[in-house]
């Protein structure tokens, strides 16, 4: 009896001590659960607070992409700006720089003798008190007779020394015969012509031919072997090479065959300056056939190299 009531005993402690260990363990559980609700709550909120910073960050990021936009399309503005305005300062420094450009002309222009490329015919002569502004004595080399003094416009020697010499380098002896004469001494030279040329003489000596020689522009040229001015000089090698290079240096042959002007003249040559004589020739144009109008655009250039 008394090992049952023991063994009763004993099983009851041990039952005992069994829901008694249970019930703590589940207490324990319970706390360690709700200590982990805790943290995890915790966490959530610390999350929360993240995400927050996080969004507060992309909207300052958008707002500076915005605010940088702004500022860059303000600088595109403001380079526009400067563009326009530099724009504005190259237009108007064109227009001075044109301004001035035409001023210069206008002056040169002023300063050019307007006679040195009239057209003279029948009914427009030069005054017989002209005299070219300045006058230079030839070099005599370039002479047909050396003993003679001849005279050129200072503006024109160096044009007809460069062609002489040319000429010269390509084998062709070119004389210079006569160039600068006053209005006195075409008169008296009338008489000498008569003797060449006889009663036909008149028909370009008295009426035309003087004027251009009176402006210290124009030569006629003769060779050696050809001795004077002579429609020979026509066939002369001389004459084709004139044809072929005069304008390089400026000068064009004022009276051609057939022209409606005046007499031939294959020796007489004038100098237009190097523009208008390379128009002439690249239009295979005459002198006499421009207008006065057209033929005054190249007046202030005449000089130019
Ligand atoms: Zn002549």
């Amino acid at each position: 009896m008394n090992t049952k009531r023991l063994f009763i005993i004993g099983g009851t402690l041990v039952i005992l001590t069994v829901v008694g260990s249970g019930g703590y363990l589940f207490w324990n559980l319970n706390e360690e659960n709700s200590i982990l609700k805790n943290e995890l709550s915790g966490f959530q909120e610390s999350l929360r607070a993240v995400k927050s910073i996080l969004r507060g960050t992309q909207n300052d990021n958008v707002s500076l992409v915005e605010a940088n936009a702004n500022l860059s399309k303000n600088l595109q503005g403001e380079e526009e700006r400067n563009n326009a305005l530099e724009t504005q300062v190259n237009d108007i420094s064109g227009m001075v720089q044109n301004i001035s450009g035409t001023v210069g002309t206008l002056q040169k222009l002023s300063q050019t003798d307007k006679e040195l490329l009239k057209k003279y015919s029948k009914v427009y002569f030069l005054s017989e008190n002209y005299i070219p502004s300045r006058l230079t004595d030839i070099n005599k080399d370039y002479l047909y007779d050396p003993r003679v003094e001849k005279k050129i416009h200072a503006g024109v020697e160096p044009f007809l020394i460069d062609m002489i010499t040319a000429a010269m380098r390509d084998g062709i002896d070119l004389k210079i015969i006569s160039a600068y004469r006053s209005f006195e001494e075409q008169m008296s030279i009338k008489t000498g012509y008569k003797i060449v040329y006889g009663s036909g003489a008149n028909t370009f000596s008295a009426d035309q031919g003087y004027s251009e020689h009176q402006l210290g522009t124009t030569i006629d040229l003769t060779t050696s072997k050809l001795k004077m001015l002579t429609l020979q000089f026509e066939k002369d090698p001389a004459y084709a090479w004139l044809i072929e290079n005069a304008y390089r240096f400026g000068f064009i042959l004022s009276y051609p065959k057939r022209n409606a002007y005046y007499q031939y003249e294959p020796w007489h040559w004038r100098f237009v300056g190097l523009q208008l004589a390379k128009r002439l020739h690249d239009d295979n144009k005459y002198f006499y056939d421009f207008t006065q109008r057209e033929i005054d655009n190249y007046l202030v250039s005449i000089f130019d190299r």
